[in-house]
């Protein structure tokens, strides 16, 4: 099957398209700068032309981002991951939503007009658009499938992870708007999203760009490996719920590849709970070369807020459709430690 994958350079996509690759799936993808580009083909010595095809795009908040690269012939699937997910901007509405929702929008838009095969899009959404931050403390609400996110954009200026929220939000419902509005655009493929809470796993190496440019998801794993928690460890707040980036790719692969029924669907993909003080108790379990910059016993902090002041969730819906058995953490952070520590971390 021929895919388009949309920001191949990126932390979750280079997992994907890995995935495809070795799944003897086609690949288009797409990055923002031939330097990115020439890493991924160099990554792939194997494959061809025809089964490795790296576009650039250099900006996806640009309406017609994507105009030429979904007349590709033969696309029958499209995953589109990219989007910003950081915390330096200035500029929330058009450096998280404009990218955000003009790149969903845009790609949608184009496949409609120009990519007659495509029979399923698949969006990377995030839990950040079904959580509620007013609700986060409160035990008696259940985060599902069916939750979203009530944020607008004039939200937007209150915290950096709301404006990030506001972005996921925002696209998300662009996409299904665009698909429910099909008589209308001509739409003639099924949506499927995929939202994942913190994200955390081994990065794939050839998009790595070193311990600076780490991923904003696997940041505090390499904070712990800095030292940065020797005497307090930070807590949790309102994302404690975590997945592995091999999980997420499996989701997207299952979702536009080889589960039809999950068409229409928001894929809710977790593992459960985490907390930081989880994390670092397994780092100081099997890494004892890290003994000296780990907190010590004596730090209680990072811990999960009690079950009286969190949230509940049900990813059953998710699970089932999918027959995914999750990662556990242990081996996630194992394996992120493991992949750091070529960096030196
Ligand atoms: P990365 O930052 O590694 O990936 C983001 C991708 O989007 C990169 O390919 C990046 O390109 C591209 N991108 C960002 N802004 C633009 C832009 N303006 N124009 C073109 N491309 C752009 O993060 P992740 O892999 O974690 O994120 C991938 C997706 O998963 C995003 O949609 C994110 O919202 C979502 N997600 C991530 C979670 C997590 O915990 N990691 C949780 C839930 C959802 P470049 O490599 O050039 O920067």
């Amino acid at each position: 099957t021929k895919v388009l994958l949309t920001g191949g350079s990126g932390f979750i996509a280079a997992h994907i398209l890995d995935q495809l690759l070795s799944k003897g799936h086609s690949v288009v993808t797409t990055v923002r700068s031939e330097d990115k580009a020439q890493k991924i083909r160099d990554a792939y010595p194997q494959k061809s032309a025809e089964e490795l095809n790296v576009l650039i795009v250099p900006d996806i908040a640009k309406p017609d981002a994507f105009d030429e690269v979904v007349k590709v012939p033969g696309i029958e699937v499209v995953l589109h991951t990219a989007s910003p997910f950081h915390f330096n901007f200035t500029d929330p509405k058009t450096e998280l939503v404009d990218p955000a929702v003009n790149g969903t929008v845009g790609i949608l838009r184009a496949i409609a007009r120009s990519a007659p095969s495509v029979r399923r899009v698949v969006v990377t959404s995030s839990f950040a658009a079904i959580v509620n931050e007013a609700k986060v403390s409160d035990p008696n609400t259940t985060f599902s499938e069916a939750s979203w996110n009530p944020v607008t954009l004039a939200d937007i200026h209150k915290s950096q992870s709301t404006a990030y929220r506001a972005s996921k939000t925002l696209a998300e419902r662009a996409a299904w708007d665009f698909v429910a509005d099909s008589s209308s655009n001509g739409a003639k493929f099924d949506l499927v999203t995929v939202n994942p809470p913190m994200v955390f796993g081994p990065v794939v190496h050839h998009v790595f760009g070193g311990l600076q440019g780490v991923n904003t998801s696997n940041e505090r794993i390499v904070d712990l490996l800095q030292g940065k928690w020797k005497t307090e460890i930070p807590a949790v707040g309102a994302a404690m719920i975590w997945v592995d980036v091999r999980d997420v790719a499996r989701v997207h692969v299952l979702a536009g590849l080889e589960r039809p029924e999950a068409g229409g669907k928001r894929l809710f993909a977790t593992a459960g709970l985490f907390s930081n003080a989880e994390i670092a108790e397994v780092v100081r379990k099997n890494f004892p070369e890290y003994a000296e910059i780990l907190p010590g016993p004596e730090v209680t902090t990072g811990g999960l807020p009690p079950v009286s002041k969190r949230f509940a969730y049900n990813n059953d819906a998710t699970t089932k459709l999918l027959g995914i058995d999750w990662i556990p953490l242990e081996k996630t952070v194992i394996d992120t430690v493991n992949s750091l520590k070529a960096y030196g971390a």
